[in-house]
């Protein structure tokens, strides 16, 4: 295959290219497996991704080395930062040895492409080490509540909450020292527990983000009156412990810090303050495929079929930069303009989130 991604790239590196809006193209989200062992309502409900949900057949997955190779043409675009997701991305076994290969790819100033993962931490107690020496550089947990009783309502599966504080634990052990935990809000499911949440990961070098719950996919039944929305999340964090603003964040969440110094927390208001105009972000499905948007009904370009297909790097870089120059997606602006009949979105665990 004249794409073989065992083979030295030569591809020329270009400057950013930008969308029909002006955004640069600047990180990669790979969902390298629809499958999960958690079913968040919000994302998985289980009346649909039960047992007769067909997943994915093992070969309409990308292989390592495809993903490698679209990500060494993506480095070559100017992406910069590269996140692994899913599905559940420690279901996808060996994935720590994608993480070393993508780890090693280098921008052409010689610097470490940065490679971070995000996961609901089930299996993180066994991975966490081999993940660190591989050269994951940072890692985001997702945790929606301390109670086991909450943390079922949500994840509906009968994990007790502290699998995931051990998996915490032990990355912090195995030497990651920037954590950040997300925690997505649904009203009278689990905003009561905001201020516990908040009190366990003040002054603990871990970082919790609070996540306004958003109407990915087609299936969670989204309403907004659920949303627990960033200013409602604000008042309540910092009604007990009181909060200033730090800078203008990073395009997504907003940053905030405790006045006493014991730490900080972000906010992700996807819902109420839409960030599209900072929207940097290109996702590649578990199969292949190229989304421009988390919110996109269709794929811009399918990577895999191209790769089988006998298509050079070269293609893909022209197939990619096309879908990214072309883009137009604002869809959290525009939501509340549009109708549910304009939408059939594709799930956020087969794009990843
Ligand atoms: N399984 C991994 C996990 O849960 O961390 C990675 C994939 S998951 C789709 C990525 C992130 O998307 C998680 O932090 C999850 O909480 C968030 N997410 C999923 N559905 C969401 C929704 N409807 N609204 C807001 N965030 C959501
Ligand atoms: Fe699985 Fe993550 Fe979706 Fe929960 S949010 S169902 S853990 S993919
Ligand atoms: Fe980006 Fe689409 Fe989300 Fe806007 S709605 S921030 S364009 S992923």
């Amino acid at each position: 295959m004249p794409t073989s991604p065992a083979s030295t790239s030569s591809l020329p590196f270009s400057p950013p290219l930008t969308d029909a809006r002006g955004r640069p193209m600047r990180d990669l989200r790979i969902s390298v497996t629809d499958r999960c062992n958690l079913r968040c309502t919000y994302c998985m409900p289980r009346e649909i991704f039960d047992r007769n949900h067909v997943f994915l057949p093992r070969s309409d997955l990308l292989s390592f080395e495809e993903i490698l190779c679209i990500a060494r043409t993506f480095v070559s675009l100017g992406i910069r930062k590269i996140r692994l997701t899913g599905g559940e991305p420690l279901l996808r076994r060996g994935v720590e040895n994608l993480v070393r290969e993508l780890a090693r790819l280098t921008d052409e100033g010689g610097a470490p492409i940065e490679v971070t993962l995000t996961t609901n931490g089930v299996l993180l107690a066994q991975k966490a080490k081999a993940l660190k020496d591989a050269g994951l550089a940072r890692l985001t947990v997702s945790l929606d509540g301390l109670s086991d009783a909450v943390f079922k309502r949500m994840s509906d599966v009968d994990v007790p909450v502290s699998t995931v504080l051990n998996g915490i634990a032990s990355a912090k052990q195995a030497g990651f020292s920037s954590i950040k935990v997300n925690m997505v809000v649904k009203r009278h499911v689990n905003d009561h527990e905001l201020l516990p949440m908040a009190r366990h990961f003040k002054d603990s070098g871990i970082t919790l983000r609070f996540i306004e719950y958003m109407d990915v996919g087609s299936t969670n039944g989204w309403r907004m009156e659920e949303v627990v929305t960033a200013g409602e999340i604000l008042e309540v964090i910092g009604s007990q412990y009181p909060l200033e603003r730090l800078g203008a964040g990073d395009g997504v969440a907003q940053r905030w810090r405790y006045r006493d110094g014991k730490g900080e927390i972000g906010i992700i208001a996807s819902v109420t303050q839409a960030f599209c105009d900072g929207c940097t972000r290109m996702r590649l499905s578990t199969d292949g495929k190229l989304y421009t948007c988390l919110f996109a009904e269709d794929a811009k370009a399918d990577l895999k079929t191209m790769l089988r297909n006998g298509k050079t790097e070269e293609d893909l870089k022209q197939a990619i930069s096309d879908c990214w120059k072309i883009r137009e997606d604002r869809y959290s602006q525009i939501r509340h303009q549009l109708t549910e009949s304009h939408f059939k979105k594709i799930e956020m665990s087969y794009i990843g989130g």
